[in-house]
């Protein structure tokens, strides 16, 4: 069986308007499909959003146990994240100019100027997003 259905940006958790062929279901009637997160392509909002500022995004390493079997292609890539990434947690945009990027420098994050994006624990996320003037955030569920 296969099904037609909607895909998910993996930041924010909206619809990201394109669809997804799924082959690998059964027994799921079409009117209970919810969204799918099919890779890791941030959407056109998030992109957005980030190309304003810092993006701290929040991410978690690729656990098998955690996250159980996820295709390669699910895995973030070069293109946006290192390896063995998966994103958790959602994300907020930082001034370039914010304290909390210093932070940052000093840890060893070379590019911090406007456009670049920084993974971090989600933790780490929720710590800064109790102290940090953002640009913009987006929450996954
Ligand atoms: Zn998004």
């Amino acid at each position: 069986m296969s099904i037609v259905t909607m895909t998910k940006c993996a930041y924010c958790g909206e619809p990201r308007g394109d669809i997804a062929i799924r082959t690998d279901l059964k027994d799921v009637y079409p009117d209970t499909m919810q969204p799918i997160i099919v890779d890791f392509v941030p959407c056109e909002k998030c992109k957005k959003a980030w190309a304003e500022g810092v993006a701290i995004i929040g991410a978690r390493a690729y656990d098998k146990n955690l996250h159980g079997k996820i295709p390669k292609s699910m895995r973030l890539t070069s293109s946006n994240a290192p390896d063995g990434l998966v994103p958790d947690g959602g994300y907020l945009v930082l001034d370039p100019q914010s304290n909390i990027l210093k932070h940052f420098q000093e840890l060893g994050v070379k590019n911090t100027s406007k456009g670049a994006r920084i993974f971090v624990d989600p933790e780490i996320l929720f710590e800064i997003s109790r102290n940090a003037t953002r640009v913009n955030s987006g929450d996954s569920d």
